[in-house]
């Protein structure tokens, strides 16, 4: 196991780590390969790889034969850039003029994602280094992307423009998480109807996120080059539980901390801020050093449970910033729990993320994206160890 990550070493045990499983990263890639068949994937490592790294997370991704990666902002494709990562890196948001000559320095895949971008790009290759493009079709997400009755122009515009190669056309879809859900099916078919209007095949169409990829199999057959882009399934989470199990995908964050304290709380005392927890015969409570600064949600007071020595306890009482109780069961059975016992509050040996995202009233990207910064991540790698 070896600690890379910020915050810096300080030579004192952290009280809560988020323990980051390559092998298991490793094992999810090939899950989604097997399940793209011919199409490559571009892995998604936005927002700091959802939580995980996204330089440590690149590099055993590229190990593994990943060539191509996502990112949300420049300033995330940059750091991958500046830690060595030289695959190809598309940046998904909407690029402003002034920042299209940092996607030329560092070799960086833009996102055409209005008739402006594109006016913009072609200027800039015109008067620069060339650039490598991805034309945004919006198919219905009404995000960011161009309409399809204008893109079709855009792109063989673009294909004649000096300078500029178009790398991929593509869209998103907004339902591909919700089986049967018809209009998964009518923006796959607005964006097939596109594509047989442009003058020149692209080099790559990609639509398929995780939930594509593994659910809705049109959104992998096309004509041509096929990429989807994958983020969450890669990091062993799903909003619905039974894709985890049923394409053995692997937890690869574990949030884990410890017992910092242990009380036995009479009947009729509460428990922390706001007296949301009384305990009704004398009971066991251990003080865990997590809290929502960890990035533990508030909404999980009196709701979540907790993986200790493989048994789930239920959080009992408000959590708080850097503390959260643990009921562990009335003072008349013997406890084995101590102090220093390692407590899980998602992942391996406890509830996985996407049950906290239940509990919380969110979904699981949202969790392990949230962890927050002054949580170590500790790197797990069979390989390298
Ligand atoms: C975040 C994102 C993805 C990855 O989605 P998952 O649901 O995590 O697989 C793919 N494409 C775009 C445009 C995204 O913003």
């Amino acid at each position: 196991m070896t600690e890379t990550q910020s915050p810096p070493r300080t030579g004192v045990l952290p009280s809560t780590v988020a323990v980051v499983n390559l092998d298991h990263l490793r094992h999810n890639a090939q899950v989604l390969r097997d399940r793209a068949g011919s199409a490559d994937l571009m892995a998604v490592v936005k927002a700091d790889a959802y939580g995980h790294g996204a330089v440590p997370v690149a590099r055993a991704l590229h190990e593994s034969g990943i060539r191509h990666f996502a990112v949300a902002i420049l300033s995330e494709a940059i750091a991958l850039r500046q830690a060595g990562i030289d695959d190809e890196i598309l940046v998904f948001g909407a690029p402003l003029p002034e920042q299209l000559p940092a996607y030329q320095q560092y070799d960086l895949q833009v996102n055409v994602t209005s008739p402006d971008v594109a006016r913009w790009v072609a200027d800039a290759a015109l008067s620069g280094r060339p650039l490598r493009t991805h034309v945004k079709v919006d198919t219905g997400m009404n995000r960011v992307g161009i309409h399809p009755e204008v893109a079709v122009d855009v792109i063989d515009r673009l294909n004649l423009t000096p300078g500029i190669t178009i790398e991929g056309v593509w869209t998103h879809l907004a339902t591909a998480d919700e089986p049967g859900n018809p209009f998964t099916l009518e923006q796959i078919a607005r964006f097939r109807s596109l594509l047989g209007r442009i003058r020149t095949r692209p080099r790559s169409v990609h639509l398929a996120n995780s939930a594509g990829l593994l659910m809705v199999p049109e959104s992998l057959r096309f004509d041509g080059r096929v990429l989807a882009r994958p983020g969450i399934a890669l990091y062993g989470l799903m909003i619905d539980e039974d894709q985890i199990a049923a394409n053995d995908l692997r937890p690869v964050m574990t949030l884990r901390t410890h017992v910092q304290h242990l009380n036995v709380v009479q009947p009729g005392e509460s428990v922390s801020y706001g007296r949301r927890w009384f305990a009704e015969e004398p009971s066991r409570v251990a003080t865990v050093g997590s809290g929502y600064a960890d990035g533990y949600p508030r909404l999980l007071t009196n709701r979540a449970e907790v993986g200790i020595a493989g048994v789930r306890r239920p959080v009992a009482g408000t959590v708080c910033m850097d503390m959260t109780m643990i009921y562990l069961g009335p003072a008349s059975e013997p406890s084995t729990v101590a102090v220093g016992d390692e407590v899980v509050l998602f992942g391996e040996g406890g509830p996985s993320a996407t049950e906290v995202a239940g509990w919380a009233e969110t979904i699981p990207y949202e969790i392990c994206c949230g962890v927050s910064p002054r949580v170590p991540r500790v790197y797990e790698d069979g390989q390298t160890s």
